[in-house]
């Protein structure tokens, strides 16, 4: 099979990559705190391939991920740090190679970030965020791509092994550029991507039954609880800009689940000329206000993210956490509109 792909990862780091993959029995994938679609997409993606080169593979993420995502195959078998914190860590320090996933720093894998920093394991980096930590022996970091789970097909296919991508883990790697281009209707522009979904439905996938299964879910009350947060929107018009807020009492009073608002944030941004939108939740596990931010053209929001939320991410989806109140919190967004509004309103979309 011939791939028609540029090369976005440099030879040499695909070299020295299949040399340390020849040495290594043992292999962990790690994804980042909170995993979403592409964390555990080109997680398992790369978990199936590795397997069928016979390699011994674990996939460990520090806490759960969304219902939404566990129909992919093996997603049962992804070990939770903060479940099964002996047995990983036994998996760390025996690993012969560790590759994290969807992540550059290691606070992004938050308490496991000490059982990788310190396991003796070869490790590498397949990422595309912005400002990469060196923490990994071999980093393949491309902000470029969509997802990490369009560099995961990249990476396959330029070793050589695009025929061990079989229909399940072809699933999993089109989850991952799916969810984080948001059904390819953000950064997908690409027309390699579209080659690539070429190649992913030739392996037999069928990506009108994967955005049912990813986005068409919804309980009763996840429905309900859109609909209340969004008849309580704030709407900023001479900004473009949008904020929604999701309280711990309100969570109480929806039934709410883990991953109940993944995707609200984006929801504003269909509102006509909305250039930014906010999205404030109090956290249910700790004292904190998680922060989402999503722009549409040319509007930085990682860099409002780093400014005033003590996060980052990418320049149209990015994050952050605030330990306040969400009444301080929706004041500290107001403050940091009132720093970027001038951007927003000369921002041509
Ligand atoms: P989300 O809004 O879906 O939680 O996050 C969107 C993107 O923002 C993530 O893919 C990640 O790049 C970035 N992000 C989210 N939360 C944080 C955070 O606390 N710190 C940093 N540095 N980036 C974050
Ligand atoms: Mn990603």
């Amino acid at each position: 099979m011939n791939i028609m792909l540029t090369k976005m990862i440099e030879q040499e780091k695909v070299d020295q990559f299949s040399l340390e993959l020849t040495r290594a029995c043992r292999i962990v994938i790690v994804g980042h705190v909170s995993p979403d679609g592409d964390a555990i997409g080109a997680s398992l993606g790369l978990a199936h391939v590795l397997r069928k080169k016979g390699k011994t593979v674990h996939v460990i993420v520090p806490n759960a991920f969304p219902d939404f995502l566990k129909w992919m195959s093996c997603s049962k078998d992804i070990l939770l740090y903060n479940r099964y914190h002996d047995f990983s860590d036994k998996l760390f320090a025996e690993a012969d190679m560790i590759c994290c996933i969807d992540f550059n720093a290691l606070n992004r894998i938050t308490f496991m970030a000490d059982a990788v920093r310190n396991a003796k394991a070869k490790k590498v980096m397949i990422d595309h965020h912005l400002d990469t930590e060196p923490f990994c022996d071999i980093s393949m970091s491309y902000p470029k791509a969509c997802s990490t789970s369009e560099i995961v097909f990249r990476l396959i296919s330029q070793l050589g092994y695009y025929d061990d991508i079989n229909q399940d883990s072809a699933e999993c790697l089109y989850t991952g550029m799916m969810t984080d281009t948001g059904g390819f209707t953000y950064n997908s522009n690409n027309p390699e991507i579209y080659f690539i979904i070429s190649q992913l439905l030739y392996k037999g996938i069928d990506k009108d039954e994967i955005y049912r299964n990813v986005f068409h879910t919804y309980s009763e009350s996840r429905i309900r609880l859109m609909g209340h947060i969004l008849s309580n929107m704030i709407y900023y018009k001479e900004s473009h800009a949008a904020m929604i807020a999701l309280t711990k009492e309100e969570q109480n009073s929806f039934n709410y689940l883990k991953g109940d608002s993944e995707g609200f944030v984006n929801i504003p941004l269909s509102i006509n000329n909305t250039r930014l939108s906010c999205f404030l939740r109090e956290d249910t596990e700790s004292p904190i206000v998680k922060v989402s931010l999503r722009s549409v053209g040319t509007f930085p929001c990682n860099k409002m993210a780093a400014e005033f939320f003590n996060g980052g991410g990418h320049l149209n989806a990015s994050g952050g956490e605030l330990h306040c109140s969400i009444e301080e919190a929706k004041k500290v967004f107001e403050q940091a509109l009132e720093k970027y509004k001038t951007i927003l309103i000369k921002e041509n979309v």
